[in-house]
């Protein structure tokens, strides 16, 4: 039997009955990724197995120097193939990371390889694999139609002119893309000379001059409609911390006007910004019916080396341990008192943060639509079996599993579809176990149904993009090996 087998990951009958009948089948909404939309609009056939797999992969070179591996062969000038046979030697040492089972369900599911990745095979597989990258329907929009995706969602600078959207709204109707809003770079303050960088782009982008504080909060407003009018529903912050201090517009205009003309904000004045500004970028979400995605707690570049040499985001990020809590509350309370409190993701990274994070989103449910503010997906470092399994059982003990809008592959690469998989094969062994155990009813009707909800329904319904009418393509069941 393969490794990765028709049952993989679910142990009890029942969870192999709910992930067969009621999860395989149900299509993917996918609305957190970092595709890219040039590679989605322009329907990139990626030229082998590097350029899909390794290339930008920070998973994969942590592992690799983990694993002794020169920085040559992770970022460095090496060849592709040199790059990819590094990896290679390598998977054997990623037993019980999560780089092993996704490895291996990447490998079957889109080139149908069983074989577990070494050295030894490294050379069958690249070509093997590469054959079917040239000559199948594995470009970026096949892959797609292949796991069936019903929309997905980028991540995009309010500056981007959204060209690839327009491009693929035009061109496609079984699946869509739509644009997230995410301004990090309008925080900045206290990095002048990169921030007036970016208004000068906003200023063109928005095609207004920006003198004041009111420009500011117009032309970005502006995007902001922009955005809308092209689909999106959704905003994303990446935030150490959510800040939420008192900061009149007075205050924020000199801090602004300080920035403009140079002068740095110190930590106290960065930190006073960014609360007016969340307030802010609360209050638009809030207006249009949006939801807000916050992604708390990482602490980026901290190998100072690293980060000089090989540039951010090159796998020196961390789960940062600020405390998290009060300060969350204190945001959504301001926003909820002036009943400006828009739908709202909370993602945490630090796995202490579980219960917290679930116990905080209670606090803030009104009754207006189930499940506003939502406990995100596992992110990140907590993108785990043993992650996913924290985050469902936070969540069960604390508020409603049932209203949980799913699993995000929060990728920038185009073999990732199959964390859905993944995570729905956790999602139903818990709950298969928990029957088994006589702590669930044996009832597939109630079960399945939340099951195809958390699936695909619930993030339909709670996040309202337009997705089209005739994308009724339910994934066909995978046939038993
Ligand atoms: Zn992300």
């Amino acid at each position: 039997m393969d490794f990765i087998h028709d049952d993989f990951l679910l142990h009890t009958e029942t969870s192999r009955r709910l992930y067969h009948n009621c999860a395989a089948g149900e299509p993917i909404l996918d609305y957190h990724t970092h595709l890219s939309p040039d590679d989605l609009a322009g329907d990139r056939r990626f030229q082998n197995l590097f350029e899909i797999w390794l290339e930008g992969d920070h998973y994969k070179w942590r592992a690799m120097r983990a694993n002794g591996i020169a920085e040559r062969y992770c970022t460095g000038d090496a060849s592709p193939y040199e790059k990819y046979l590094a990896w290679c030697r390598t998977v054997p040492s990623t037993l019980r990371n999560p780089l092993y089972h996704w490895t291996h369900l990447e490998l079957r599911r889109y080139f149908e390889i069983g074989e577990l990745l070494s050295e030894e095979n490294a050379n069958y597989v690249w070509d093997a694999a590469n054959e079917k990258l040239q000559f199948s329907n594995l470009t970026a929009q096949g892959i797609l139609r292949k796991f069936a995706v019903r929309a997905l969602c980028t991540s995009d600078d309010p500056c981007d002119d959204l060209r690839q959207h327009k491009h693929l709204r035009d061109h496609n109707t079984e699946f869509r893309v739509f644009p997230t809003f995410r301004p990090d770079n309008a925080l900045q303050v206290h990095l002048p000379s990169q921030f007036n960088e970016w208004v000068s782009r906003l200023e063109q982008a928005a095609n207004r001059s920006i003198m004041t504080l009111s420009d500011f909060l117009d032309a970005l407003k502006s995007r902001h409609d922009y955005f809308h009018a092209f689909g999106a529903r959704l905003s994303d912050h990446g935030l150490e911390h959510c800040p939420s201090s008192p900061c009149s517009e007075s205050e924020a205009g000199q801090i602004f006007a300080n920035a403009r003309a140079g002068k740095a904000a110190s930590g106290e004045e960065q930190e006073h910004f960014a609360s007016f500004m969340m307030l802010f970028f609360g209050r638009l979400d809030a207006e249009k019916g949006w939801t807000k995605q916050l992604h708390v707690g990482a602490l980026r570049s901290v190998n100072s080396r690293a980060l000089r040499e090989l540039g951010p985001n090159t796998g020196f990020d961390t789960i940062g341990d600020t405390p998290q809590v009060a300060s969350l509350c204190a945001y959504l309370d301001l926003l909820d008192r002036e009943d400006s409190l828009p739908k709202m993701i909370l993602y945490n990274l630090n796995p202490a943060d579980n219960c917290a994070f679930a116990a905080a989103v209670g606090n803030f449910q009104d009754g207006s639509i189930a499940g506003k503010i939502q406990l995100g997906s596992a992110w990140w470092f907590l993108d785990q079996k043993e992650g996913i399994e924290r985050q469902l059982n936070a969540l069960s003990n604390t508020g409603l599993l049932a209203r949980f809008i799913g699993m995000v592959t929060d990728s920038r690469s185009f073999m990732s579809f199959p964390r859905h998989e993944y995570f729905r094969r956790v999602l139903c062994n818990l709950l298969g176990r928990d029957v088994e155990n006589g702590e669930l009813p044996s009832d597939e009707k109630l079960l399945g149904a939340m099951v195809r909800n958390i699936c695909f329904e619930n993030a339909r319904q709670y996040l309202g993009l337009e997705l089209s009418p005739n994308g009724d393509n339910k994934k066909e069941p995978m046939t038993r090996a």
